[in-house]
């Protein structure tokens, strides 16, 4: 093979067509989409003389460019030696064999004349010893009549997109679980996405915001959102990358509309909370403790110079964020969330934030992780999902200056602690 042949791509439905007709060989049409110089089968003939177009769906933008124009040939073939000889042939650069010689192993193969002629071959019924070496169920052909190459093609598999994990990573279980996401701001949204890789069948989103020019730089969100609210713009934008997901966007603010987050909480099965501000990290940390749900809360400190994921779980052995805050507290600590008071996220009040988008994605993704990892061992008795601790610090741009917990001195130093045990007096934890 060399880099200037023709990269042949065939489309599912192209696929379906030569596996259903009852010829045994037939016409192509290809179609070339000149900026990435590909050729993508576009026609099929499936009976004598009946020709179709391929559907490919609309996402393909690739895939649907370009002018149908160039001829070729499929040829159903039954021995397996034309593509084991594909298989060994595509690994030696310059590979060719006679043309008189390819006939005999391919008899139907069309004279190409003094032309390039196109092929692709397929065998249905190819033995798995030479699946496992490298040979497809079909094979690409350039044909001259000074000798016959092979060509690479890549074939549309039945199955793309999370389903490709089945077996691999437990997705069905995962299906079937519920977060409500607290906050879609640039650690959020980085959540959300997050979340939808790992296979979480059903989120709820909680933000009150508008998507602002001033987000672009940071959210998983673009151009085409701005002036939407971010839970409808993530909604829909979830729906296009990952149409199994189920997703309800609530416009509601966690703090004021604390009541109708109650219900919610109910029927979720863990809580993350990426919002800005102390106030509704508190609430969330309150509401799931009375839910008695999980909450994983994460957020960036020192103005991005650490990243932090609290995870609280509804236990009599870990306190709540206020236990936590007081502990820290009580020995002296800085007070961690102090500086997120100032909101820089809101569109009314610019702080400068020195955070840089990809950290915030980090933390979103490793609070994602943290989630999945807590559902997994909580409720699917999966041991291998445990966490070091219940609260982490990490180094994104650490200064060295602060007291411990927080003291890092190095990016990407990961620092995983436990939580302090209920306050006696903590109006979350304290039954009643
Ligand atoms: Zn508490």
């Amino acid at each position: 093979m060399s880099p200037d042949d023709p990269y042949i791509l065939m489309p599912g439905d192209a696929f379906t067509k030569i596996e259903g007709s009852a010829l045994s060989q037939g016409a192509l049409v290809l179609r070339h989409a000149p900026a990435d110089d590909m050729y993508v089968v576009d026609t099929v003939e499936t009976a004598e003389g009946m020709r179709f177009r391929t559907t490919v769906s609309r996402e393909y933008t690739a895939l649907r460019a370009g002018d149908a124009h160039r001829a070729a040939q499929w040829i159903r073939v039954t021995s397996s030696d034309a593509h084991a000889l594909h298989a060994v042939m595509s690994k030696r650069p310059n590979a060719s064999i006679e043309f008189e010689d390819f006939k005999e192993m391919v008899p139907k193969v069309s004279d190409p004349g003094n032309k390039l002629g196109i092929l692709v071959t397929y065998n249905s019924e190819l033995a798995s010893e030479l699946q496992d070496v490298g040979a497809g169920e079909f094979a690409g052909w350039a044909v001259r009549r000074s000798g016959v190459h092979p060509l690479r093609i890549a074939v549309e598999p039945a199955t793309t997109g999370l389903t490709q994990l089945s077996g691999k990573w437990p997705i069905e279980q995962l299906a079937n679980n519920s977060v409500m996401v607290v906050g879609c701001g640039s650690i959020g949204g980085a959540a959300v996405q997050a979340l939808a890789a790992y296979g979480v069948g059903n989120v709820e989103l909680v933000d009150p915001d508008r998507f602002l020019w001033h987000n672009i730089l940071r959210h998983i969100l673009g151009k085409e959102s701005v002036g939407r609210f971010k839970v409808s713009a993530l909604k829909d934008h979830l729906a296009t990358h990952w149409p199994q997901q189920s997703v309800v966007a609530h416009r509601l603010d966690a703090v004021a509309d604390a009541h109708y987050m109650r219900p919610i909480l109910d029927r979720v099965d863990l809580v993350l909370c990426a919002a800005d501000g102390i106030a509704p990290r508190r609430v969330a940390s309150h509401l799931a403790r009375r839910a008695r749900k999980p909450a994983v809360l994460a957020c960036v400190l020192d103005n991005g110079a650490i990243g932090e994921i609290i995870r609280l779980r509804p236990s009599p052995r870990y306190g709540c964020l206020l236990c936590l805050r007081q502990h820290l507290a009580d020995r002296g600590v800085m007070d961690a969330e102090a500086d997120q008071e100032l909101d820089y996220g809101t569109g009314q009040v610019h702080r400068p934030m020195t955070a840089v988008p990809p950290d915030l994605n980090y933390v979103g993704t490793l609070a994602a992780k943290v989630a999945v990892a807590t559902l997994l061992e909580s409720l699917h008795g999966d041991h291998t999902q445990q966490l070091p601790g219940e609260h982490a610090i990490f180094g994104l741009r650490p200064a060295g200056d602060l007291a411990a917990p927080f003291d890092l001195n190095h990016v990407g130093d990961v620092r995983w602690s436990s939580l302090p045990e209920p306050r006696a007096s903590c109006p979350t934890c304290s039954p009643g």
